[in-house]
């Protein structure tokens, strides 16, 4: 969503127009020029279109005085945002402060919107004139504690942020695609057989779906699923199917066409490089994931224990997975894939609330913050979700990060949010 940065000298009531956008009631409000809030940016909806406002009266910079203060909240929003609202006293008028900042954000060529706040009435409405010389254009009189004018502001706002993306309607939606990947022989034909027999009739049509030629339909635990590329695990091993090479692209081609992958593994062998490379190209497509590891009917006490090291050892790097012992021979726990495939969806399309987001964010920046570097020590400002299937996270920081403390963000975003099956992208947009 669009970032819209509110800035403004301490007390001008920047907390309370935040408050106000966002439509949360209760005004959370320290009316001490200074004071951190602790919670910086937030989810805002009008009339359909979603933004996210950054509060930056939040940030700390680490100037002492008011003007220094207010010229790197300016700084930093004109990095940051696609547009800002400079917040003045429309009782006080602006002031030589003000002036100093709004000089930076006109260089800055983002909008910039002129609000005189606490206009109760008319009386300060037709006094604003002077407000004209901030060079701002005409300045917009709002009262945040009274929400006078602020439909209209938030009108006005929208005009002048980036075109959508609008709230996306859920489109009623085909069936899940998914892909049966694993290397030659482990049980990729067996496992789809035992999927599309029984109770598990082969579906020719659902309603409203085209279907690819080369995929099939396939009621799963009560669901229609699309099995991708399923022309391809038909073919018998051993029939001319081309080239390894051929078959890499052709796995390649499924994941890409999935949302969630299945993984098989042949639980009865050691986990092989071929089996690695396969997991690399699910989490590096951003795709649900289910590690099925099968033929567990000739698994043995010995090679469980062995098996649960390994597991352990190679897939370390990821813990996040969903895993299914399952024999397609026999069909045991085969019908726990698709619990397994719901729940690693709901992961892949899990959105967090950007204030919840952002009270994540200042808790671990507060317990752990980020290590100083030849003197510096940069920040996280302010975080949001960019984007789903898979989760997309953007912080926003004073400086560049290093590799391992956005890993560390990546691992206690997990811990708090979970998304159980599904990979995470962290990414870093750092402040010049
Ligand atoms: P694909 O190449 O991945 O499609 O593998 P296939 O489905 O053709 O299976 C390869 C061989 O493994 C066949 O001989 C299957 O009967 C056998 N197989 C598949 N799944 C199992 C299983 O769960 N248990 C056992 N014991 N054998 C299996």
């Amino acid at each position: 969503a669009p970032v819209l940065a509110v800035v403004g000298r301490p007390n001008v009531g920047k907390s309370t127009l935040v408050n106000r956008l966002i439509g949360r009631r209760q005004a959370v409000v320290e009316d001490i020029p200074g004071v951190t809030r602790d919670r910086i940016a937030y989810d805002a909806q009008w009339t359909g279109r979603r933004f996210t406002v950054v509060d930056t009266g939040g940030w700390e910079p680490d100037a002492k005085d008011r003007a220094a203060r207010i010229a790197a909240q300016a700084e930093i929003a004109t990095q940051t945002a696609d547009a800002i609202l400079f917040v003045v006293d429309g009782r006080v008028g602006a002031t030589d402060v003000d002036e100093a900042a709004v000089k930076m954000l006109r260089r800055s060529g983002k909008p910039v919107l002129l609000v005189a706040n606490k206009a109760d009435d008319d009386r300060v409405e037709a006094d604003l004139a002077g407000l004209w010389g901030l060079g701002l254009g005409e300045p917009f009189p709002v009262s945040a504690l009274h929400g006078r004018n602020s439909g209209d502001l938030l009108d006005k706002i929208l005009s002048i942020l980036p075109e959508p993306p609008a709230i996306i309607e859920e489109a009623p939606r085909g069936p899940r695609r998914v892909a049966l990947v694993g290397r030659p022989n482990v049980g990729k034909s067996s496992l789809l057989n035992k999927l599309s027999k029984e109770d598990r009739a082969l579906v020719d049509d659902v309603a409203g779906t085209t279907v690819d030629p080369v995929d099939s339909l396939v009621e799963i635990d009560g669901e229609i699923w699309q099995l991708v590329d399923t022309a391809g695990l038909r073919r018998r091993v051993g029939q001319a199917s081309g080239t390894e090479y051929y078959a890499s692209l052709r796995t390649s081609a499924a994941i890409e066409a999935a949302e969630v992958v299945i993984v098989l593994f042949e639980a009865s062998e050691v986990i092989s490089e071929q089996d690695q490379r396969l997991l690399s190209m699910v989490t590096e497509a951003g795709r649900a994931l289910v590690m099925a590891f099968n033929k567990w009917d000739l698994v043995d006490d010995d090679r469980r224990y062995y098996l649960e090291k390994e597991v352990e050892r190679e897939l370390k790097r990821i813990p996040w997975a969903q895993r299914v012992n399952i024999s397609a021979l026999t069909g045991r726990a085969v019908d726990k894939l698709a619990p397994a495939m719901r729940i690693a969806l709901n992961s892949w399309e899990q959105r967090i609330p950007t204030g919840q987001l952002n009270q994540f964010i200042t808790a671990l920046s507060q317990a752990n913050p980020h290590p100083v570097r030849s003197g510096k020590q940069p920040k996280i400002l302010f975080a949001t979700q960019a984007g789903v299937c898979p989760p997309k996270f953007v912080l926003f920081t004073s400086g560049n990060l290093d590799a391992g403390y956005v890993r560390y963000v990546e691992r206690r975003l997990r811990e708090d949010f979970g998304f159980p099956g599904s990979p995470i992208q962290v990414t870093v947009k750092a402040r010049k």
